[in-house]
């Protein structure tokens, strides 16, 4: 990419896949690893976070000026030198934005895909944000969620937030789920949710007054749906704190006016990285997940956008919400 954007990054400014790429299949060198020609690109919230001053210390190294952005992606080996990996397989893997790569300390793994899923769902439903709500739910909520309860869920409609609503229901708990128009809140009406609105028409402070106490908030915006549910949250109630996407963008931060509430609410806020639960939970959530996505008892949507050159639109529209489902680039259809 060319440039450390401020605000919201510039497609077409802020250039973030390889064009320019010669390769030649049957003679690059593999240095003992993989050559893979990629299918599915991730386009994800965080990769925002990236585009920094690499000098600010962050949680995630800053994308390098001037190379490909990178994500999580699914492709299928072309050659290998490495015998965990063969010819025709298929990877889940850290690529960066170009149609082949070479992957010299190939940690990637293999997906046997006995369910038949398409090879996108592994990149959203059964790949990070699938794993993000799994193993966030698995590990704050589950073990909080009581008969009875009320579950607010903020970007219901999206790639994490989806996810986190059907688990919540399959706890039998009630739940309350936002999203950013009326066909997204019909959509996360047909998961089941109990209370669906759209915040950009109808107050979440009213909603949570009338349908709350929240006794578990599953927080992936920030602002002011979580100051309204610091307002309408129950005693002893638990946040899981994903994302705050509204936060991403800007630079006077929303400031939160309830935040008091944390003492007399007797709140318990839980920050977390997917990453930190992945050798807790992703054994599991592999082995369970895509039979649960290919009975149908996880539903998932997808916003898919063919071509490589329209990564950086793409990262742009998941940052003003203009996707709707997991947003994913299609690379190549095989
Ligand atoms: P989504 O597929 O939900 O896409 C992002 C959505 O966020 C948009 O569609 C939009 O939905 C909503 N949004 C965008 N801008 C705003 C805004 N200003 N205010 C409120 N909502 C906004 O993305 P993901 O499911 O991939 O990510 C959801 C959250 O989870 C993000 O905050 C992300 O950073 C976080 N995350 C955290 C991880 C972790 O390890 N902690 C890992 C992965 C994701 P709408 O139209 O409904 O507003």
């Amino acid at each position: 990419y060319n440039e450390i954007p401020t605000g919201f990054p510039v497609p077409g400014k802020t250039l973030i896949y390889d064009e320019s790429q010669t390769i030649d299949l049957d003679k690059e060198p593999l240095h003992g690893g993989i050559l893979v020609k990629v299918l599915v690109l991730s386009i994800d919230p965080y990769q925002r976070h990236r585009m920094h001053d690499p000098s600010i210390p962050s949680y995630f190294p800053a994308f390098t000026v001037g190379t490909p952005l990178e994500n999580d992606g699914v492709g299928v080996v072309v050659r290998s030198e490495n015998p965990k990996y063969k010819k025709g397989d298929h990877v889940y893997a850290m690529f960066p934005f170009q149609e082949y790569v070479v992957l010299r300390d190939a940690q990637a793994r293999v997906i046997d895909n006995k369910e038949g899923l398409s090879w996108s769902a592994y990149v959203g439903v059964c790949g990070m944000p699938g794993k993000t709500a799994h193993h966030g739910w698995m590990e704050y909520a589950h073990p909080k969620v009581q008969k009875g309860d009320v579950v607010f869920v903020t970007a219901a409609s999206g790639a994490v937030g989806a996810i986190v609503a059907q688990l919540a229901k399959a706890e039998g708990v009630k739940v309350i789920a936002s999203a950013g128009s009326d066909e997204k809140v019909d959509y996360v009406r047909s998961l089941g949710v109990d209370v669906a609105f759209n915040y950009k028409k109808v107050s979440t402070r009213e909603v949570l007054q009338k349908e709350g106490p929240v006794n578990i908030y599953w927080d992936n915006v920030g602002g002011e749906s979580l100051d309204a549910a610091l307002e309408f949250a129950a005693q002893k109630a638990t946040f899981v704190i994903c994302g705050m996407i509204s936060s991403y963008n800007v630079d006077e931060p929303y400031n939160v006016k309830h935040l008091q509430q944390l003492v007399w609410r007797e709140i318990t806020f839980n920050g977390f990285l997917y990453t930190s639960l992945i050798s807790k939970y992703a054994d599991e959530f592999y082995k369970t997940m895509p039979g649960r996505v290919a009975k149908g008892e996880i539903k998932y949507k997808e916003h898919l956008v063919k071509g490589l050159e329209n990564s950086a639109q793409a990262l742009l529209d998941v940052l003003q919400g203009n996707n709707f489902g997991k947003s994913s680039i299609i690379v190549s259809e095989d």
